[in-house]
């Protein structure tokens, strides 16, 4: 706040101007009137005309001394105690009567006392430019010692490095002015100019806004100071001058941004404060991995990255024209996943590539400066690659021609890439909706008419290419519908069925035997306990319920929903589990029932059988923890992976599963329902035998069909002595071992198709077996012969198992010969052959189109064939 006084003098109208001294005996000059003894006094003393200069409102303050009447000598008269003030602009106003605090007295002339008195009065709003004041005097004893008019101001001030004016304020008591201010030199406003706000007691108050050294300036003591040489300042917000980056430079004052140096680069996206970069040098360690026509190229980050995290790379793919006739860029219909261009990963998959060709790949690194550095050379790793041998493309379209009753004509394409001669096709048709049913003829053109169909009714047809690379994928499915029915009449159908059986069908007359189990059992049968509880906590650690968190469901148990989620054990690495349920409102048998799984599994650890972590029983609900399998039941996996693994990936993980038998079989523990559906798989492929129990497992099991003693037996996958009186033994666990590699092989296919279980007994009583799956290594239905040798001390215990394949895997060529090739059926029970013919008549064959009945009218060493399947028809990279 400021004060500034305003001039003024004074006119006397009965007034006296005297000179005096103060009880200090100081000079005062002093304007008086004291006609207290006469009548209608009317005394005036007006100031000149005073200036406003502007100010609205005004403050004038008062010294005087006022004489108490009561102690004039001679009694009081017309004595007043008070006089007027009045303020003229253009008329008088009356301000205020001005009354003493303190009137002195004749005692106080005496002592030389002098009883000051001081009285503010503010005016306003003030109109006009100036005013007069005037004192009205009506019969006091007045001395006016001083009489002071000023107003308030704001006075200059520079806050946020803005400047506000002297203001004067506003001329109501809580007026607030506006100022704007105005920014110091090389000062901008950050985002709005600043203000400030004068209040009329001249005070500044509610800065808002401010303003900030423009860049190239920095704040150093209210003002904006110059950024020295080598040091820049680019952002309003940015407190100060900052060094420049490495590799840049500020070679003048005042710089906003660094330049780079020479070689080095910036993008508009790099914050200022990054340093310069430049390109990366050539990726490094460059490998491909050629699978038939696609090649996996992978390789390491470049050594020189230039200081840049946005690497990416592109490849240039160019194929060796033959005889030395130069390069040329691979086509359009070259693959490259996930792109060819601007690759985060430091790999990359090109696919349909010519098979048998040399092709050169060029791989560059670039970042987000290497579009700038065009002088910069670009660096790239070369690699060269010869594709393989690979089965055909898919067949593209497949068109309809003449349409009968119960016929249709189809013709299609040859494959855009055949990749050699093609032999055959295959048409694969099925009604609409019935897909559980289906029927696979074959052509040596590209175009045959299929028949026996039913008229008015849509069929889905599917075709695909042979060559002596094998089949290649099935086309897209295409939809056509025969002619409507003129004749009334039926048929059944044929070929191969994977409908589900009649429940009926399933059940199983069952003769003879108790179960026994053979040999020095290491493990112990939970049966041993009286309690079971006590069972399951000998072998099962007890979780407390808060270490787990399910997080969703991956299955359906027979005793509730089968979970995964973290478990966290104190001073443990979190792991995923799958988490199994027992649902609520559960019996005691049930819960019994539930932990004697764990009860067998706690008694196991093996690389290759699922691994219990422990039990939840002392809070619902009831729950088995083991580990997680990511890729769920080898069943479900092979049928979605149909022909998607190598064959050393399909051995290896049939050896998984021999080893954790072989685990089982020296523990003295017989599986008794060994097949695909209760092996799970986790990431890694790695295979683990699970379901454990004894006529729980049985019962859980859709396949188990019962017997007239109320059992339950899984006919497709037990040994004929298991089956006959129940002779469950290792040996019969390796029959069922048998089984899975078959299942393996054929990627989930059902053993022995839709036979009934009768059929299947009556047909493996009379030494018939399953021929070899599609493309099976020699070796490998070899081994599956042997283990469904009849008499059960001739099959091949767990340990050779294992040792024959592990030989088999360190010897892949030993894998090369086929079965079906020209020694596809001979089992050493000699009777594949016959199987083919049986299993016509077993599958009740009702009409047969002219190709089907070639099919199975050909001797076998031909191209007969059950079941087709291609491994590997389709790459895998894992
Ligand atoms: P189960 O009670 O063993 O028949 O389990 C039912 C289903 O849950 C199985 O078919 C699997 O799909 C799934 N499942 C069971 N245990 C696991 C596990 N440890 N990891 C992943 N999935 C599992």
């Amino acid at each position: 706040m400021l004060y500034k006084n305003l001039k003024s003098l004074f006119f006397l109208l009965k007034w006296e101007e005297i000179g005096e001294v103060d009880e200090d005996y100081a000079p005062i000059h002093t304007y008086q009137v004291c006609r207290v003894m006469e009548q209608n006094q009317n005394n005036w003393l007006y100031t000149n005309w005073i200036l406003t200069e502007g100010a609205q409102r005004v403050y004038i303050e008062l010294k005087f001394t006022l004489r108490d009447c009561n102690s004039l000598p001679g009694g009081v008269g017309t004595c007043k105690e008070t006089f007027n003030m009045v303020l003229k602009e253009n008329r008088y106003i009356k301000v205020d009567t001005i009354a003493a605090d303190e009137s002195f007295t004749e005692l106080d002339l005496g002592d030389r006392v002098m009883k000051l008195n001081t009285e503010v009065r503010d005016l306003g709003p003030l109109t006009h430019k100036g005013f007069y004041l005037a004192f009205q005097d009506l019969g006091a004893c007045i001395a006016l010692v001083s009489v002071r008019v000023f107003y308030k101001r704001c006075p200059f001030l520079v806050k946020s490095l803005a400047e506000f004016p002297d203001t004067i304020p506003g001329s109501e008591a809580s007026q607030l002015v506006e100022v704007v201010g105005h920014c110091v030199n090389n000062s901008l406003p950050l985002y709005e100019p600043p203000r400030m706000h004068c209040s009329t007691e001249g005070e500044w108050l509610v800065p808002i806004g401010k303003c900030v050294c423009k860049p190239g300036y920095e704040e150093i003591s209210g003002a904006c100071q110059v950024c020295k040489v080598g040091f820049y300042r680019s952002l309003l917000e940015s407190p100060g001058c900052s060094k420049c980056p490495p590799h840049s430079v500020a070679r003048q004052t005042g710089a906003t941004v660094c330049t780079c140096e020479d070689g080095y680069y910036k993008i508009e996206s790099d914050p200022s404060n990054m340093a310069c970069t430049r390109p990366p040098s050539a990726p490094r360690n460059a490998i491909s991995n050629v699978n038939e026509t696609s090649v996996f190229l992978e390789w390491s980050i470049p050594l020189e990255t230039g200081g840049r995290k946005d690497i990416r790379y592109n490849i240039l793919c160019r194929q060796v024209l033959p005889e030395g006739r130069g390069l040329d860029e691979c086509g359009p219909n070259v693959r490259f996943l996930p792109r060819r261009v601007a690759l985060s990963n430091t790999s990359v998959m090109v696919a349909d590539l010519q098979s048998h060709t040399n092709y050169s790949f060029l791989l560059e690194a670039v970042n987000g400066v290497s579009e700038l550095a065009k002088d910069h050379p670009k660096q790239y790793v070369s690699l060269n690659v010869t594709t393989n041998q690979a089965a055909p493309s898919p067949v593209s379209v497949v068109r309809k021609g003449h349409t009968g009753k119960s016929s249709i004509a189809l013709s299609w394409a040859e494959p855009d890439r055949p990749n050699g001669i093609i032999l055959e096709y295959e048409i694969k048709y099925f009604e609409k909706e019935q897909d559980s049913s289906y029927t696979i003829i074959k052509s040596k053109d590209t175009e045959m008419v299929v028949e026996g169909l039913k008229p008015s009714s849509v069929y889905i047809f599917q075709v695909r290419a042979r060559t002596s690379a094998g089949y290649g994928a099935f086309s897209r499915r295409f939809e056509f519908q025969t002619s409507p029915y003129l004749l009334c009449f039926s048929f059944r159908r044929c070929g191969y069925s994977k409908a589900k059986q009649d429940p009926e069908e399933e059940k199983m007359h069952f003769h003879n035997g108790h179960i026994k189990f053979p040999g020095v059992r290491t493990y112990i049968d939970p049966l041993t306990y009286e309690d079971p509880n006590q069972a399951v906590h000998e072998f099962a650690q007890e979780i407390d319920v808060s270490s787990i968190s399910i997080e969703r469901i991956i299955g359906a148990g027979e005793f509730g929903e089968v979970c995964c989620g973290p478990l966290r054990l104190p001073g443990k690495r979190e792991i995923q589990v799958a988490i199994k349920t027992l649902k609520v409102g559960y019996t005691e048998q049930q819960r019994r029932d539930f932990l004697w799984e764990a009860s067998i599994m706690g008694q196991f650890n093996h690389p290759n059988i699922i691994r219990l972590e422990g039990v939840v029983t002392k809070s619902k609900p009831v729950m088995i923890i083991t580990e997680y399998m990511e890729n769920g039941s080898l069943d479900t996996f092979l049928k979605k992976n149909d022909g998607q693994f190598t064959v050393i990936q399909l051995v290896g993980m049939l050896r998984g599963i021999a080893s954790g038998m072989r685990y089982l079989s020296d523990m003295g523990y017989v599986h008794r329902d060994l097949a695909a559906r209760n092996i799970l798989v986790n990431g890694n492929l790695v295979c683990k035998v699970s379901d454990f129990g004894l006529s729980r497992v049985l019962e859980d099991d859709p396949e188990a069909a019962y017997t007239t003693r109320g059992g339950k037996i899984p006919i497709r996958w037990t040994a004929p002595e298991a089956i006959a009186y129940r002779k469950f033994t290792s040996a019969s666990d390796v029959w069922s071992y048998g089984i899975v590699m078959w299942e393996v092989m054929s990627y989930g296919e059902r053993p022995y198709w839709e036979m009934s279980n009768q059929d299947v007994i009556k047909a493996v009583e009379e030494s018939y077996r399953l021929p070899g799956p599609m493309d099976c290594p020699e070796a490998l239905y070899h081994l599956m012969m042997d283990c469904w040798q009849h008499e059960r001390t001739n099959r091949p215990k767990f340990d050779e198992i294992v040792c024959l394949l592990d030989k088999l895997i360190r010897n892949p060529s030993s894998l090369k010969k086929l079965v079906n090739s020209s020694h596809r059926y001979e089992g050493k029970s000699g009777s594949a052959f016959t199987l083919i013919c049986i299993a016509v008549l077993l599958f009740r064959t009702s009409f047969q189109t002219k190709h089907s009945i070639e099919i199975y009218k050909q001797k076998p060493e031909k191209k007969t064939q059950t079941k087709a399947k291609f491994i590997g028809s389709v790459v895998s990279f894992k």
